[in-house]
């Protein structure tokens, strides 16, 4: 089975491309199960993700296209919700009836300010700290957001990684705690496509990552984190290839907030 759960919709205004362009896409690639993860609404960052008042308005439009493509696509529902603490995070979007919550890190504390460290407008404060600092902070920061026990999967599970600013403390000792707590939580990992088309050029997590994900008996899924349709499907058979190589014959999807493993 194919399976790729983490697509976006211009309801966050920095994407392209229809709901039903993305599906026929998806189906043309042979993709079985295909879910929208809509960066969802929050008090933070309002510009570039869903509004509250469209919140409806998206769910219902995947669920139309869930009964017109049933007989080609299995579609699923989900959110993409920036992990950030504070009052960030809404009620409306932890307890929606969705088939899965992805938790992501975009944001991390720094001098009481948030810092939107994969945006290259603030690239510079890579320069003004401590690098192994900031991987620490951001690996707790995913740490925490496991903890909270709110998400189904973890979203690009490196991320911090996307500009190339590498940390010089051992990847699995620095990463080792976040990953016992994401087995603990339950939760799966994806392998993300999207930081292919980044400085970085190559999948979210890194193969070391993965190789401890697959010792902690950690499953995972598939995602393309397509914002165009050209990116729907981008570069699923490396990241294929790399998940067999390291050992895994199962991949995860969720319905209802229940994981469903299948073969891919
Ligand atoms: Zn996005
Ligand atoms: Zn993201």
């Amino acid at each position: 089975m194919r399976v790729d759960l983490h697509n976006h919709t211009t309801l966050c205004n920095h994407a392209t491309g229809t709901t039903q362009e993305y599906i026929e896409k998806a189906i043309s690639l042979g993709v079985d199960i295909f879910g929208f993860s809509e960066h969802a609404p929050m008090h933070f960052d309002e510009k570039y993700r869903l509004q509250l008042q469209d919140k409806e308005f998206y769910e219902n439009d995947v669920k139309f296209l869930q009964k017109k493509y049933q007989k080609d696509i299995k579609i699923l529902l989900g959110y993409e919700v920036d992990y950030l603490e504070g009052d960030y995070m809404l009620p409306e979007v932890l307890n929606s009836n969705v088939d899965y919550l992805i938790g992501s890190v975009h944001f991390l504390k720094q001098n009481g300010t948030q810092w939107g460290f994969d945006n290259p407008e603030f690239i510079g404060h890579y320069q003004n700290t401590n690098i192994d600092k900031i991987w620490e902070d951001y690996f707790l920061a995913i740490k925490n957001m496991a903890k909270s026990g709110k998400f189904d999967i973890v979203g690009h599970l490196d991320l911090i990684k996307v500009f190339k600013f590498l940390q010089k403390k051992d990847i699995k000792l620095l990463a080792l705690d976040t990953l016992k707590e994401i087995k603990k939580a339950n939760m799966i990992v994806e392998i993300n496509a999207a930081g292919y088309r980044k400085p970085i050029a190559e999948q979210y997590p890194s193969k070391e990552l993965l190789e401890l994900c697959f010792e902690l008996d950690i499953p995972i899924t598939f995602s393309s984190d397509a914002h165009s349709i050209d990116q729907v499907g981008f570069k699923y058979e490396e990241a294929k290839a790399l998940a067999k190589e390291i050992g895994y014959i199962k991949c995860s999807y969720f319905e209802q907030r229940e994981k469903i493993e299948t073969s891919f």
